[in-house]
């Protein structure tokens, strides 16, 4: 599959690139008729196709073939994090696309200092579809915001196993080692939680776990904690 991917939302044998997806087609990656390319449509699919033609524009693309991505995780993994300041939660959203999560939850707690609206979540998504596109996957996980905590906790209703990044806990309440099935982490903003917001939490049925002695920032326990998850569930291996 070429390296040169984008998202297309409804592919058919002829498509258009336009907009942001031609210019950058046409002026960062040089294509011309004849280039190679894939077409992803967020299903798991990916078509391969061949540029047609480069109008003023846009560029017309001929699909030639669809497969099935394979690169797609085999554990669905929903992260969730309180909103950071400044531009924090980009970074968390696309090393969490890298790593493979499915979905990643945006939430305000108590002790959040970020806000959120519709450019920041819009600006959120486009992350994960660049850092999709990067890493080879062939669906963006799509990032939602939850405007209060415990819309986030009910939001993860059905995942089979829901940790919860603890910074005051002493010892984690559960392991990590040998997880399986689908897992929903919870890791707090700059400000941590609160212990109501710990206990709200363990009512809607999840574990504490600490990553340690020692405070991380924020992003720093999103990643680690993803990380060993996915490892745990054999995706980075
Ligand atoms: N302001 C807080 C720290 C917040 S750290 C304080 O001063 O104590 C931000 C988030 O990262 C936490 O809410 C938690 O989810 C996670 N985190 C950081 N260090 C952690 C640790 N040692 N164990 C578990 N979670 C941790």
């Amino acid at each position: 599959m070429a390296r040169n991917r984008f998202f297309i939302d409804h592919i058919q044998e002829e498509v258009a690139l336009t907009g942001d997806e031609f210019r950058h087609a046409k002026n960062v990656l040089r294509l011309r008729e004849g280039s190679e390319l894939s077409l992803l449509d967020g299903s798991g699919a990916e078509y391969s196709a061949v540029v047609a033609k480069v109008e003023r524009d846009r560029m017309l693309v001929h699909v030639l073939e669809k497969k099935a991505g394979d690169r797609e995780p085999h554990t669905n993994v929903c992260l969730f994090i309180g909103a950071l300041k400044g531009d924090k939660t980009e970074l968390v959203v696309q090393k969490a696309v890298e790593l493979g999560a499915s979905k990643i939850g945006v939430f305000s707690s108590r002790y959040c200092a970020a806000y959120m609206n519709e450019n920041k979540l819009e600006r959120l998504n486009r992350v994960s579809r660049e850092a999709a596109k990067q890493c080879m996957r062939s669906v963006a996980p799509e990032v939602v915001y939850f405007e209060t905590f415990e819309e986030a906790l009910k939001s993860a209703n059905g995942y089979q196993n829901k940790l919860f990044a603890c910074e005051f806990l002493e010892k984690s309440e559960g392991d990590i080692k040998g997880i399986s099935g689908s897992v929903a982490l919870v890791v707090g903003s700059e400000g941590g939680f609160s212990e109501e917001e710990f206990a709200l939490a363990k009512s809607y049925g999840f574990t504490g776990v600490s990553l340690g002695k020692r405070i991380l920032r924020a992003e720093t326990a999103a990643i680690a904690l993803l990380s060993v998850v996915m490892y745990e569930a054999g995706e980075l291996r």
